[in-house]
């Protein structure tokens, strides 16, 4: 499903007692519609700064879930296109949703998994693996993508880090582990909350 193009002046500034100032990168959490499932802030950030958002540019956001990353692909440069590879219809419908809400239009939907479903999709200027990474997704997405193209993938398993280990060795890049921890109370007192590690591989084509 094509979400409807609508012209969002995203309401980054909302004057009154709603006030919110919003950057167009490393959103917070609670600007999107979730189920708990999605790349938080800090991660997502990151995420970005790899995959680099150039005007005009087309993502694949593969296990797009809430489409957190591609929405964030699409406010970070003029006229980015993305398209969300995503088989769970309830997830694809809050990315729909997120894409309205924050100004990210350009969001195309495809149901359906990886690789299959990246057959056929138009050639890419970077790839975001955020579900469902295997080999033979890697090699098709990276078969696909455009000179100085970008791929950023995120493992948070054994499993899914010792494959990009191995992705790394072959297609080069890097390989980086990302500890985030965020304050919470501790009692009446505060400490730090940490989430799962991620180890996350980065490559230009
Ligand atoms: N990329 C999202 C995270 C979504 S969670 C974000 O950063 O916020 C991972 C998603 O991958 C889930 O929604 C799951 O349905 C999807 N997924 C799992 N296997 C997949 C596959 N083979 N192809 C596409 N999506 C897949």
């Amino acid at each position: 499903a094509e979400v409807p193009a609508f012209h969002t002046l995203a309401v980054e500034c909302i004057a009154g007692p709603e006030a919110q100032v919003l950057p167009r990168i490393g959103l917070p959490d609670d600007a999107f519609v979730h189920d708990g499932n999605f790349t938080k802030q800090e991660l997502r950030a990151l995420t970005l700064a790899k995959l680099m958002p150039m005007r005009g540019q087309l993502l694949w956001d593969i296990g797009s879930g809430c489409g957190s990353v591609g929405v964030e692909w699409m406010r970070g440069a003029r006229d980015a296109r993305a398209i969300g590879i995503e088989p769970r219809a309830d997830r694809r419908a809050l990315a729909a949703e997120n894409a309205l809400r924050l100004g990210a239009p350009r969001l195309h939907l495809v149901e359906g998994r990886a690789p299959e479903a990246l057959s056929g999709l138009a050639e890419p200027d970077a790839v975001f693996i955020g579900g469902g990474v295997s080999e033979a997704t890697v090699t098709q997405a990276w078969a696909a993508l455009k000179p100085f193209g970008r791929l950023v993938a995120n493992a948070v398993t054994l499993e899914s880090e010792a494959l990009l280990a191995r992705m790394q060795a072959d297609l080069g890049g890097d390989l980086v582990r990302i500890s985030v921890a965020r304050m919470a109370p501790v009692g009446r007192l505060r400490g730090w909350k940490p989430q799962m590690g991620v180890t996350q591989w980065s490559v230009l084509k």
